[in-house]
């Protein structure tokens, strides 16, 4: 699975101890970041990641484009409730793709560790499936409506 990993500032350490603490369930799997969160997750785990822009300089809508090609499957994106962030359109738009084409997201890390787990038994098999027919959650238009 092509998983996306992100989170703002406050909560780096947040995603740097989930991913020592499942290092065993992610390490199978394709994993793609925003700049600074992915150089935090790969000097502390060893884990290789692609790493894209930093978020607030554009890293958030490369994965959004991932979504849109149908290349993401999982989104783990730790979120900061309590700083405005610059770039706050961005981080609702990635939101907004996940909604768009039925990606499961988690913004915090409650919801990660449910939904890593779920992917650790196999509870992500629809996605393989969305991907060799080109989609679809039902959601997603041709584009020209
Ligand atoms: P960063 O970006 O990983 O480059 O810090 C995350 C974000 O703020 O969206």
């Amino acid at each position: 699975m092509n998983i996306a990993m992100i989170a703002h500032d406050e909560k780096k350490d947040d995603i740097v101890q989930f991913s020592t603490a499942y290092l065993n369930v992610l390490k199978d799997h394709e994993l793609f970041s925003t700049g600074t969160t992915g150089k935090r997750i790969s000097e502390a785990t060893g884990l290789s990641l692609h790493r894209f822009r930093s978020g607030p300089l554009g890293g958030d809508q490369q994965i959004g484009a991932m979504i849109a090609e149908n290349n993401m499957d999982l989104v783990l994106f730790f979120k900061d409730p309590l700083t405005a962030q610059p770039h706050e359109p961005d981080i609702s738009a990635l939101g907004r793709l996940c909604d768009v084409y039925g990606i499961p997201i988690a913004t915090n890390m409650a919801t990660a560790e449910v939904l890593i787990h779920g992917l650790k038994k196999g509870d992500f098999a629809f996605r393989e499936l969305r991907r060799q027919t080109g989609g679809n959650s039902g959601n997603e238009g041709d584009g020209n409506n």
